[in-house]
């Protein structure tokens, strides 16, 4: 493909892996549309921003990509979707510096009829699609859109308001073509991916059975999910991690860890709740690894309860917390309680939180010290010469090893945990356990 071979577009996107993969579905509808597709960076004709608006440091990041792209290119057409855009859009608000706003809903769709309806935006040249495979090893593939969950902080029924869970067919074939493309794991992602089901899409099949469909169609890939609510994860999905058709790790959101709190934030669930279900997972799946989000700072987290959160993480060892502070956000419940708990406070309890996630993560990585995993390894090799990937459970290692083997499954025995990682060796020394599944680079 060459660049100059039509208008130039450069994409960006803020926030989750569901707005990473409709970026993507968007960069190439303009890939097969004739567009030159060009890094953010560089000079474009237009600029497209998928923005977010989970919280308002989120937010804040969203404009001011929609302000770097302008500043840079003054005359090149800016055009925003996302959640971010939603809410402006919800508030009536105008993006400064965006020339079109799509809403989020339909985003591809729409994105596509706008640009039809711009003639001074027509390519000046047809390329071809270019497949998905430059050099990656794991690729997302949305299953379900929509929230309807409500929790009392969260933007996201506002913006993602239709629940619509993706034609099977269409997502097995998507699978099948992303492991022909050469990737090795696909994470099935969505806003409520538990959800999936007849009931919001074209009458299919539930989400464990779609889940066990592409486990079968899919041999030569590793199955993962990218986060599931804990009411979600049902008997049928544990058995699916169990008999290893899906990896075993699963990122719950725990938000907090005290029921009073989980009830102001309209979460479903107690603490206890949340206790049992991690204390199954660990019981039938031994391997399984846990990572989740908290959120601090919610207006009615004082510091006792913020304690019962650090309780729940040190019973459940995750081997990762992703941290957020809570910001109010625009039109919902929690909005108008304020934001009564100072910055000082949120950022102290998010320090907390993460000393304690670095110290329980740790305790994972040794747990498995000694013992040879299989390992998927990345593609770029590391500036100090040693492979990396991730085990099936999420756990990062790191060895030494050929660059041909990137792509590929590797099976390498841990034995020091440090910097975040595992460290170890590539077991060649018993023959047999170096694996590749079939069709591996
Ligand atoms: S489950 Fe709650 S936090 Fe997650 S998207 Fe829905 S409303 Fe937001």
């Amino acid at each position: 493909m060459t660049h100059n071979s039509g208008v130039r577009a450069a994409f960006t996107t803020l926030g989750c892996k569901v707005n990473q993969y409709e970026t993507q579905r968007i960069l190439e509808t303009f890939e097969e549309a004739g567009f030159a597709v060009v890094p953010f960076d560089a000079a474009a004709d237009v600029y497209v921003i998928n923005t977010c608006s989970v919280t308002s440091i989120a937010e804040s990041k969203s404009r001011y990509a929609v302000r770097r792209a302008r500043r840079a290119q003054p005359d090149a057409v800016v055009v925003v979707t996302g959640c971010a855009t939603q809410m402006a859009l919800n508030r009536e608000e105008h993006i400064p510096d965006a020339d079109v706003m799509v809403p989020n809903p339909d985003k591809l769709e729409t994105l596509t009829a706008t640009l039809r309806a711009r003639p001074d935006l027509r390519p000046i040249a047809v390329v071809g699609p270019r497949p998905r495979s430059t050099g990656r090893t794991r690729a997302t593939l949305k299953v379900q859109d929509g929230c309807s969950v409500f929790c009392s902080y969260c933007s996201i029924p506002y913006t993602r308001p239709r629940m619509e869970s993706r034609p099977a067919e269409d997502v097995l074939d998507e699978a099948e073509r992303l492991v022909a493309m050469g990737y090795r794991e696909i994470v099935l992602t969505g806003v409520l991916i538990g959800s999936y089901g007849p009931q919001t899409g074209s009458g299919g099949p539930d989400f464990e059975t779609l889940v066990e469909q592409i486990a079968d169609r899919c041999p030569g890939a590793r199955l993962r999910i990218s986060s599931i609510e804990m009411r979600q994860v049902t008997d049928r999905l544990i058995g699916l991690m169990e008999d290893g058709r899906v990896v075993p790790h699963l990122h719950i959101p725990l938000q907090s860890g005290d029921t009073d709190v989980l009830r102001d934030m309209n979460r479903p669930y107690t603490q206890a709740d949340y206790l049992r279900l991690v204390e199954r997972l660990h019981r039938r799946v031994p391997d399984f690894v846990l990572t989740m989000d908290v959120m601090v700072g919610f207006p009615t987290e004082t510091a006792e309860r913020f304690e019962s959160t650090l309780h729940v993480v040190r019973e459940t060892r995750p081997l990762k917390v992703h941290a957020f502070r809570f910001s109010p956000r625009f039109g919902t419940p929690a909005d108008a309680w304020g934001d009564p708990i100072e910055p000082t406070v949120k950022q102290a309890r998010a320090e907390a939180l993460n000393a304690l996630s670095g110290e329980v993560g740790d305790g994972v990585r040794r747990r498995f010290l000694g013992r040879t995993l299989r390992v998927l390894v990345e593609g770029k090799v590391r500036r100090d010469g040693l492979l990396e990937g991730l085990t099936d459970n999420y756990v990062e290692a790191r060895f030494a090893g050929s660059p041909q083997l990137a792509r590929s499954y590797a099976s390498v025995r841990l034995d020091e945990a440090r910097e975040g990682a595992c460290y170890g060796e590539i077991a060649i020394d018993r023959p047999g356990l170096l694996v590749r599944k079939s069709g591996s680079a």
